[in-house]
Formats: structure tokens, sequence, C-alpha cells
């Protein structure tokens, strides 16, 4: 790993013509003259997906229902298709994945599976710091069983006050003898700590507990290996780090061991595959990940999907992870010297450890970081911000360059040392 790093834009560009991935930018769709640094929350459109779901819609013009079949990959198997796909990012079976739902209807449909409080075992263990959606969803599973969420859900909170980090070994206190179900996020998704996903699966387990991860910061960026560290179930979202597209369907992850575990969560597309179109009434569900699928997949968007994937595969989670390491590296680098914590109030979030990030780094500000990060986006520099005082940098390794890089860490400063953000209004937007 490189460590040494210099101050000047040559640096940058040399940094650029070196890079083995450089190529992979042009498969993409950058808008105009901006510098995207978004996509941990969006990733951009590849025009790998383009061409995947223009053969979609033309399977659909020329081949109707017959499609089902007959296209290529046939719909009636993508989602399969696609999870044995995506079972190489994560050091999974090909029949572990599968491609369907969304993020938090996963959650649901596997929790329902896993949480069956009984005896003294009856909480779910999960994290402060987590995206509320998940929060919602464990809630709802709570009330569901008719127990009160505030005795049954126990949140680790962050490190310190206001922290936007965890410590592992505060969760693994909480792994009582009552807690039924763990569900923890593999990255923060303010601070983008990655957590110890094996030691925290050895742990839980060591305690009769049952463990799943929110992959959804991860997965596209970081490598995985659920079936050597046997992680009971994941999910994660295909329109991050995997650029999917806008609500492009999930992937849910159910460690074969438990493939004998019914579906609480049932639709007629978790059905044993052969069998779907007799049409019978009792369900009997697919001895794979799949029979957690609910409904018929959204064929169009999974294509998108498919085309990004394809590309990902290609590119090797491996070298991403790299590359990706880098830059964060790079970006923390040109913080610490141009933006010296002595002169200017900010302050790095992310963990500095690599092994311990994921693909964005967190900048915490003061009063003025909301028209700071409004100040860079008039710029055509597209990171985002995330309440109270946060604006996350994500430097993708596919599509973002060094130089990138070191754009926005100069305009930044610039724009703290000439007020430049006084310009802009202390009102916040619905998206950002
Ligand atoms: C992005 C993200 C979600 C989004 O949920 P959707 O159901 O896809 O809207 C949920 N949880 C986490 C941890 C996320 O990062």
């Amino acid at each position: 790993m490189i460590k040494h790093f210099e101050l000047d834009e040559a640096f940058a560009r040399r940094m650029d013509a070196d890079d083995p991935l450089a190529h992979f930018r042009e498969r993409f769709y950058v808008p105009g003259k901006t510098i995207y640094l978004d996509g941990n929350s969006l990733g951009l459109m590849c025009k790998d997906s383009e061409t995947a779901v223009a053969r979609v819609m033309e399977e659909w013009k020329t081949q109707a229902i017959g499609g089902w079949l007959e296209a290529t990959p046939a719909w009636f198997y993508m989602a399969e298709t696609l999870g044995a796909m995506a079972a190489k990012l994560v050091g999974a079976q090909d029949n572990e994945v599968v491609c369907s739902g969304t993020t938090t209807v996963n959650l649901h449909a596997l929790v329902s599976t896993f949480y069956h409080p009984k005896g003294k075992r009856t909480k779910i263990l999960a994290d402060a710091l987590n995206f509320p959606s998940d929060i919602y969803a464990l809630k709802g599973q709570i009330k569901l069983k008719n127990l009160s969420v505030d005795d049954h859900l126990v949140l680790v909170p962050g490190k310190e006050n206001n922290s936007q980090v965890l410590d592992e070994e505060n969760i693994v206190e909480r792994m009582t003898d009552e807690i039924a179900v763990a569900l923890l996020p593999s990255v923060l998704y303010r601070s983008g700590q990655l957590l110890d996903m094996p030691y925290l699966t050895k742990k839980a387990h060591e305690k009769g507990i049952v463990i799943g991860f929110d992959c959804s910061h991860s997965v596209g960026a970081v490598p995985h290996r659920f079936d050597e560290w046997e992680v009971d179930f994941a999910f994660w979202c295909s329109y991050k780090y995997m650029n999917g597209g806008p609500g492009s369907p999930a992937f849910l992850y159910v460690n074969k061991k438990h493939f004998q575990k019914e579906p609480l969560l049932p639709g007629w597309f978790g059905y044993m595959k052969e069998k779907q179109f007799d049409m019978v009434l009792e369900f009997q569900h697919a001895r794979s990940a799949g029979g957690w699928q609910i409904s018929t997949p959204p064929v169009v968007s999974t294509a998108g999907v498919q085309g990004a994937l394809n590309l990902l595969l290609e590119a090797g989670i491996e070298p991403i992870r790299e590359k990706s390491i880098r830059m964060t590296e790079y970006f923390i680098y040109l913080v610490d010297h141009l933006l010296p914590a002595d002169k200017y109030n900010i302050t790095i979030g992310t963990p500095r450890e690599p092994a311990r990030r994921s693909g964005h780094v967190a900048l915490e500000g003061d009063e003025n970081i909301w028209r700071i990060y409004q100040a860079l986006k008039a710029d055509g520099i597209i990171p985002d911000f995330r309440p109270p005082n946060i604006i996350r940098f994500a430097p993708i390794a596919l599509y973002n360059t060094y130089y990138d890089v070191w754009k926005t860490i100069n305009r930044l400063k610039e724009i703290i040392d000439n007020k430049e953000y006084k310009d802009f209004p202390n009102d916040r937007a619905a998206i950002t």
C-alpha cells in the first residue's frame, strides 16, 4: 500500500496515469463537468447498465410474455442468475444469494424467519447509529410479536458522546443470553466505519445469537466472505456502490445451513422454482436464498443491476478495494496537510486505519458546514450532507480520479479561506 503522497496537482495526475482501473471511467456517464463523489448514495450509470436495460425493453417489445422463458437471460430466473453473480462479490455459494425486493423489505423477510422470541431470549440487538429504516423495521418486527419495543430492542450507543463510531467490544458486551438476533450494519452510513464482521459473528455464535448484517454501504466497495465468516444472513441495496440504478432491486444472502427454515414473509416467487406454476395453495419454499423472494421481479430495473454487476466482476473486487483505500488515504492526507485541525474546524470522522473503513470519508464541521457543502455543490463538486454536521465524500474506484480528490480538497480550502460559503443560505433542502 502506497503511504507516500505529495501535495501538488502533478502528483495526482501521475497517480491517475499509473492507475490500472482508470479505463473503467469511460464506461460510466459522469454528469456534466462535475466531480461526482456521491456514489455511496447513488452510483453513476454505466453504459453496460444502459445496454442491459435497452435489451430488456426490446425483449418486452418483441417477445412479450415469452420473455419469461425465452429472453437471455430468462426473466423467470433473473433473480437467481444475478444472485449467483453477486455471490462472487460476497464469498458465498451461487444459491445463497438472490437479487430481490428492497433493502428494508429484505430485512423484514429475513428477520421474520430468524426472530422467534422464546423463554429468556426475546430481544434484538442493534445499534443507535444505524440507518433509521433498519431501526423502524426492527421496531415493527418486535411489535408484531406483541412485545414492547422499549424492553426488546437493545441499541448499542456510539463510542463516546455524539460519536459516529461504534466499539465492537461495546457490542459484544451486550450479547447476553436475552438476545435472540443481532442485526448490524457492515458500515455505519455517516462515519463510514467498517465493523469487524468476522469477529462479531464469532462472538454472537459463542453466545447462541443469530447474526445478520445490512451491507448496503460495503458491497461493491469491500470484499466479503460470508461463508467463511459463517454469517447467518445479510442483505444490501444495489444502488450505492453497486451502481444498479435509482431504487434498483436489492440482494439477500442466507447461509445454506438455514435453507430449511421457513420464510415467514412468503410470496409465490419464493416457491420451489420447478413447481411454482402448479399454483397449489400449500407453500413450499425453494431450499435456497431464492425462497425468501416475495414477488415477481422488476425485470427492467434488474437488468440495470445486471449490467453494473458485470462491470464490477470484470474489474474485480480486490483491485477495487485497493484503489478505494488508496483514494481515501490520499483524501485524508490532503485534509491533514491543507486543512490542519489547529486552523480549521474540520475533523475526519472516519477511522484512520484503512481496514476499519469502507469507501467514503466523513468530514465533520462547525456551524458553517452546511453552507460549505452548498458552495462545493455550486462549483460542481457533489458529495452529500448528513445531519447534523457531516459531509461525506466517496471517491469511487471505477469512475473517480485522484485529480478529483486533489481538486476537491483544494477547492474546500479556498471556500473556507475566502469565506465563499457566506454567499449561501443556512436552510436545508429535502434531498442532499
Ligand atoms: C441505503 C440504506 C438503506 C435503504 O433502504 P431502502 O429500503 O433501499 O430504501 C437501508 N439501510 C441502510 C443501512 C442503508 O445504507
